[in-house]
């Protein structure tokens, strides 16, 4: 049986497929709406942080860097059709570079809450602001749908500090026009935790407000005139540019293990790919939905609940014929029903190094993407999923008897496939 499993792993990308190929769904409901889905409208950044997680610039990384706008009206159907709980205008880089396409989304989707984040380095004087921030509070109120918006700005060392800085002024300075134009959306900052108690105080002398706690990683910070504007202060994270940091800040972060052992729906369960991201209200709520990431080339995944190679590219395909390609995967049923944890938990065991390594990045963004990388342990996923699921009549594998015998089995099959990868490697058949 050992020798018969090892087989597999001769040839891990088409075994994977084989499995995919030969899955039979039994009566299971596949998701029919998103939670959270997230657009990156733009790839580039000007601000150019040197700890960003996208590694963003001014330097295109690929070839198509953003949506047309015809593309951009098919995905705003798609988000549509998805009726997810909230849209988060946000990461990949800066979407004020797509300022069109901000104002697009925000006139015309049909979902209850959105969230635009941005770091605000166009906050460089009061007329540019105000002209900004009309347009799209002319827009929010042109949206049939009356969506409740936020505009989300990012504040850290690190923009202070980058190529283009955002200054602690602009800052104040979005704010102040924000307050005296009231437009219909509120306004709110993100941070990171080694910078709790510092840009949130510097942004208080600034406005002339004070800092009220929340909870552990949100404040408020109180203008005089008694409005509030939420401050959450997320995890420092280790991707992207930030690995090659000098000032590591770690240590005075939490883990994404502690961040978010709240939002576990169960013991060492952390499902984020059914949760609405509400990191701002502190919350990430439950919902029968699934996330959705769309990227500024159109590629897009459940967040949390894809395999890097199950991702689609949009091309005007409808929600379910979307759910029906990644549940194909046995391991999209995994991750959204059982998380991040119990994955990784499955390639601590077959692959220790990779876990080791995707853990200690510290974003969970990042996390499916890098505890599958190696194509060996992706095949092991794969497998253990499968077993998972049949387990739970969820599927079979009418056609294909022996990927139907092993998912079948009783025996340790986790042990079987650690070992399967280590002779793999030993004998240069799999990375
Ligand atoms: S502003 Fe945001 S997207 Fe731009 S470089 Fe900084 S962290 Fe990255």
């Amino acid at each position: 049986m050992t020798t018969a499993l090892g087989a597999l792993f001769d040839r891990p990308r088409e075994s994977r497929e084989r499995i995919i190929t030969a899955m039979r769904h039994r009566l299971f409901p596949l998701p029919d709406r998103g939670s959270s889905f997230f657009i990156h409208l733009s790839e580039l950044c000007p601000v150019a942080c040197e700890h960003c997680m996208y590694s963003s610039d001014l330097n295109r990384k690929s070839t198509k860097d953003s949506l047309s706008p015809d593309e951009l009206d098919a995905a705003i159907g798609f988000i549509d059709e998805s009726r997810s709980e909230k849209l988060n205008i946000t990461g990949g880089g800066e979407p004020f570079l797509k300022f069109r396409s901000v104002l697009r989304l925000l006139e015309r989707v049909n979902v209850p809450r959105i969230e635009i984040v941005t770091a605000g380095y166009w906050g460089t004087s009061e007329k540019r602001t105000e002209r900004l921030l009309r347009r799209m509070d002319e827009a929010l109120l042109r949206n049939p749908y009356r969506p409740v918006a936020m505009l989300r700005l990012s504040i850290d060392r690190y923009h202070i500090d980058a190529p283009r800085p955002v200054r602690i002024e602009h800052y104040g300075t979005i704010t102040r026009v924000w307050r005296r134009l009231s437009p219909g959306f509120g306004l709110g900052f993100r941070s990171i935790q080694p910078d709790m108690d510092v840009v949130d105080k510097a942004l208080a002398a600034e406005l002339g407000a004070t800092i009220e706690p929340v909870n552990e990683w949100n404040r408020s910070v109180v203008m005089d005139d008694g409005r509030v504007l939420p401050i959450t202060f997320n995890v420092f994270r280790l991707s992207g540019k930030a690995a090659a940091l000098r000032d590591d800040l770690s240590a005075e972060s939490q883990t994404i293990k502690e961040y978010y052992a709240p939002y576990e729906s169960g013991s060492n369960r952390l499902t984020l790919a059914t949760k609405v991201n509400d990191a701002i209200r502190g919350t990430y709520a439950a919902s029968t939905g699934v996330a959705v990431t769309m990227d500024s080339d159109g590629t897009f995944w459940i967040f949390g609940g894809t395999a890097p190679d199950r991702r689609l590219t949009f091309n005007g395909q409808s929600f379910t014929a979307a759910m029906t390609h990644f549940f194909a995967d046995p391991i999209t049923h995994l991750l959204v029903e059982e998380g991040l944890w119990y994955l990784a938990d499955l390639v601590d065991i077959l692959d220790p190094a990779t876990h080791a390594a995707a853990l200690g990045k510290n974003d969970v963004a990042a996390l499916v993407e890098d505890l599958l990388a190696p194509e060996d342990v992706r095949l092991a996923v794969t497998l253990l999923a499968a077993r998972w699921a049949v387990a739970r009549g969820r599927v079979s594998f009418p056609g294909d008897l022996w990927i139907q015998e092993i998912a079948e089995g009783t025996d340790d099959l986790a042990a079987r496939c650690a070992t399967a990868i280590r002779e793999g490697r030993r004998h240069g058949t799999a990375a």
